[in-house]
């Protein structure tokens, strides 16, 4: 199924999730990010103790990675997850673009310590205007003007 490399990555990201639990610091969540067969960046759940809702441990390390790497982008890496990630959390990665993630836990096991994301997933799913976040649309052709100044700029960094 997997590599002993593999595993080895997968642990240290266990490892951080039990700890994490251990210590106080936060939810029962780790991540390791890899590069060529090392580990450059880790991240444990940091919510209640950086009072961020955004810390999870797979942002964390995406942060941490980039810091690391001083880009935006972990093209030839790959992400551990100790759960499988939440919608946030998938959206972060796929903009990272690594290029493989490896999860452990899943969401349904999230789900049964009552770290349930399944309804952002059903949100998601919804027109914004059926969703429970209310959620109105104003001011469009003004802010149109930053996309068409995008479009023009020359000196823009696509991504
Ligand atoms: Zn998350």
């Amino acid at each position: 199924m997997c590599s002993i490399q593999e595993k080895g990555f997968m642990q240290e990201a266990i490892n951080l999730s039990i700890e994490n639990v251990v210590s106080g610091k936060g939810g029962p969540f780790g991540a390791v990010i890899v590069k060529d067969g090392k580990i450059i960046a880790r991240g444990a759940n940091e919510v209640t103790s950086s009072g961020d809702p955004t810390a999870h441990a797979e942002v964390v390390a995406i942060r941490k990675a980039c810091k690391e790497l001083g880009t935006f982008q972990l093209n030839g890496c790959q992400i551990y997850t100790s759960c499988e990630p939440c919608p946030m959390c998938l959206g972060a990665i796929y903009w990272a673009r690594p290029d493989k993630m490896y999860f452990a836990n899943s969401k349904k096991d999230a789900a049964d310590i009552h770290f349930d994301d399944q309804f952002i997933y059903e949100e998601l799913e919804l027109p914004y205007q059926n969703r429970k976040l209310e959620t109105v649309q104003i001011m469009r052709d003004d802010a149109l003007k930053a996309f068409e100044a995008w479009s023009k700029s020359i000196s823009k960094i696509e991504y």
